[in-house]
């Protein structure tokens, strides 16, 4: 319990965007705020496709926690993971990367733990077809697409390179869109003459979509566009497709029709769904809240639980009003929770107003010069969405060393189509060998 000496215990659980911005809220207040993550970093996710394709570097896209907010001196860090919440007693359960347990008091508890990738019940998928949420999966990705040309150069026989050299994404919203972009234009354009046997162009991309269209979101006009750049590139649209399988030399999918065709292809990339992280079960269990089947936690309109005021869960795990996963969302949300504890610290009375999203629309990438940006009634493709989409994207890259460094780094991709971090590691230890395709039960393919 408070008492008049220690100052108000504010916990705020994930440093991403929402977290961050609960922080930031909370700079100038008399609280003692402590933000914990299971990871060191902050993440600006929507570039992690640059990072995979290797035109960022880890470090422009990820900034310690502790730096940014070094001058939040109210606020610690701790890497932790939290692994449950006692409601009553007001502890969160905490494991240290070490594995040791901790347990942490709280007085008011933001949560803004963000979702992780789903496989929709299909776990086995994840070793085959990484996922891309975290900075190991960029790295994971970009190890795997560089390392697909290296194999192909020296595959055995035809249909071996032929697998080398096409590359399946699963998923037809932004990040798979952007993936998709990025491995013809590597193909095309960074790779081109680097190789002897093989021509890096003639690489395949396959975007497997269960609905009509790539970029639903962004509503029809913007996604024919968007499905005509990306035919304009090589992209092979598969639309209304389920993937129903996935192995280390390809993928079956079902059509609309009820008709199955497997596809070989040695490199699978998963952007299909997302889910929330266990903790989020956890505090729902323990508090009651309901979610929902993505495992979403539903609010209250001031983001509290029902029945815990002292609770605000923030971000892309929160549910309210079928606001979209989107940074703004996540920043706008964490902000206000902030905020509410702000006021509250200052014995404001006046119940709070509800939370109101203003929407400030959404882009994505598509290729070098080629973005789809809506916001409002204002819709925008090609080079216009795509310099809407680079200010918006510098405006909110955290730190001015990342933005300066990723201007940097997007001029010389830009004007010489060189990508500058393209290193990968290979593991030391050899991993065992495949069978040779020709050695495998043969099955219908495309
Ligand atoms: C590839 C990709 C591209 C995207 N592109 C765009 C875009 O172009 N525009 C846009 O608006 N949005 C985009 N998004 C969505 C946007 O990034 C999210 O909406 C936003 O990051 C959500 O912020 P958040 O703080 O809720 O969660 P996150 O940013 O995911 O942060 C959650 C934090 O919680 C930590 N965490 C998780 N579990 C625990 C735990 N148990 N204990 C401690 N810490 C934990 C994580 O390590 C992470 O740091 C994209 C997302 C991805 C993955």
């Amino acid at each position: 319990m408070q008492d008049h000496i220690t100052p108000r215990r504010v916990v705020i659980l994930g440093g991403g965007f929402a977290g961050l911005f609960a922080a930031r809220a909370l700079r100038r207040s008399p609280v003692a705020v402590t933000v914990v993550d299971r990871r060191a970093h902050h993440l600006f996710q929507p570039l992690l496709y640059q990072c995979a394709s290797g035109i960022l570097s880890e470090g422009q896209i990820a900034q310690p926690l502790r730096d940014v907010l070094r001058r939040h001196h109210n606020v610690r860090c701790v890497l932790a993971e939290a692994t449950d919440v006692d409601v009553e007693a007001r502890l969160v359960q905490l494991r240290r990367p070490d594995g040791r347990a901790m347990e942490l008091p709280y007085d008011d508890l933001i949560v803004g733990v963000g979702m992780r990738q789903s496989y929709f019940g299909h776990d086995e998928f994840a070793a085959h077809a990484p996922g891309m949420k975290t900075l190991n999966d960029a790295l994971e990705i970009r190890r795997r697409i560089y390392q697909a040309f290296e194999m192909a150069e020296t595959a055995a026989g035809a249909r071996e390179r032929r697998q080398w050299l096409t590359f399946a994404l699963v998923g037809g919203g932004p990040t798979g869109v952007e993936l998709a972009g990025q491995i013809r234009e590597i193909a095309v354009h960074t790779l081109e003459r680097e190789f002897r046997t093989i021509d890096s162009a003639d690489a395949r991309v396959l975007l497997f979509e269960g609905s009509d269209d790539v970029l639903g979101a962004f509503g029809r006009p913007l996604a024919e566009r968007a499905a005509r750049t990306l035919r304009g590139l090589g992209v092979e649209l598969h639309l209304g497709t389920r993937v129903t399988d996935i192995d280390a030399h390809g993928l079956t999918v079902r059509h609309k029709d009820g008709a199955v065709t497997r596809y070989e292809a040695r490199t699978v990339l998963w952007t299909a769904g997302v889910e929330a992280p266990p903790v989020a079960t956890a505090l729902a269990r323990a508090t009651g809240a309901t979610q929902d089947r993505a495992g979403r936690i539903a609010v209250e309109p001031d983001l509290t639980l029902p029945g815990h005021p002292e609770i605000r869960v923030t971000g892309d795990v929160m549910s309210l009003n079928k606001l979209p996963g989107l940074a703004e969302v996540a920043m706008q949300s964490g902000a206000y929770a902030g905020r509410a504890v702000r006021h509250a610290v200052e014995g404001r009375t006046r119940k709070p107003k509800p939370f109101k999203y203003v929407d400030l629309g959404s882009a994505a990438y598509i290729s070098r010069g080629r973005a789809v940006l809506k916001t409002g009634p204002l819709h925008l493709s090609g080079f216009l969405g795509w310099l809407a989409w680079l200010f918006i994207h510098v405006a909110f890259l955290t730190g001015f060393r990342s933005r300066l460094g990723a201007v940097l780094s997007w001029s010389v991709a830009f004007a010489t189509n060189a990508r500058r971090e393209r290193a990968f590691a290979v593991p030391d230890a050899p991993a065992p060998a495949e069978p040779a395709p020709e050695q495998k039960a043969p099955s219908p393919s495309a």
